[in-house]
């Protein structure tokens, strides 16, 4: 936009303000332009074909503002923080439409595009748990039926949150897969939760519950 921006101002009390043009009487709310010592109404300051566009979307506010040939700033004086802000934008109503329709269309345009993503992420995570879980029921064939999607769906949810990161071989490794497996029976199948809670040290309680563990573990290890 060449030159500088054009202000107008909206009046906060309702004074006897009048515009020094055409003798119309203004009150709180109304729009005044100033030039020089005189304020002028908005029909006379030939502002009034614009259409006021208030503050608070960013995409409409930019956009109105490019296209529209002709454009006004709003500002209010505050009187709590003693300073003019800006209220919002006077643009044609040609600008705000055309830019109403696009930013809809950017709107359309994301949300489709968090739809596919979602979508391909769920691919992603359902083969990651499938072949997961396989990987389980070839170690632990005995292991409850349940058992194996469970893990696998928890190793997926803890693989997912390091972002950027895709499945590799090495998420499948048998020694990978032990370990999730441990760790589900540590919570699930032993005292270890109830020890944590009641402040027993970490460590010393994996040790308490190592026994426990591989009692489970074998007898999900036996072939079916
Ligand atoms: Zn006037």
């Amino acid at each position: 936009m060449a030159g500088e921006d054009i202000l107008v101002f909206q009046l906060v009390s309702r004074g006897d303000s009048k515009c020094d043009e055409c003798g119309r009487e203004l009150f709180k709310g109304n729009l005044l332009r100033k030039e020089g010592a005189r304020g002028l109404c908005i029909d006379c300051a030939d502002l009034g074909h614009l259409t006021y566009v208030p503050a608070g979307d960013a995409c409409i506010t930019r956009r109105a503002s490019n296209y529209s040939p002709l454009r006004a700033i709003v500002l209010r004086f505050s009187r709590t923080r003693k300073r003019y802000e800006r209220q919002g934008i006077l643009v044609s109503e040609e600008a705000l439409a055309r830019a109403e329709e696009e930013c809809l269309d950017d709107a359309e345009v994301r949300e489709r595009r968090r739809e596919a993503d979602a979508e391909r992420r769920a691919e992603r995570d359902a083969e990651y748990v499938g072949k997961f879980a396989d990987e389980i029921r070839k170690r632990y064939p005995s292991a409850p039926v349940d058992v194996p999607d469970g893990i696998a769906a928890h190793a997926c949810q803890v693989h997912s949150k390091r972002i950027g990161r895709t499945a590799s071989a090495k998420d499948f490794d048998p020694g990978a897969i032990d370990l999730a497996v441990q760790a589900h029976v540590r919570h699930r199948h032993t005292q270890y939760d109830a020890l944590m809670a009641a402040g027993i040290d970490r460590l010393d309680a994996r040790v308490q519950v190592r026994e426990a563990i591989d009692v489970v573990l074998a007898k999900w290890r036996e072939k079916a």
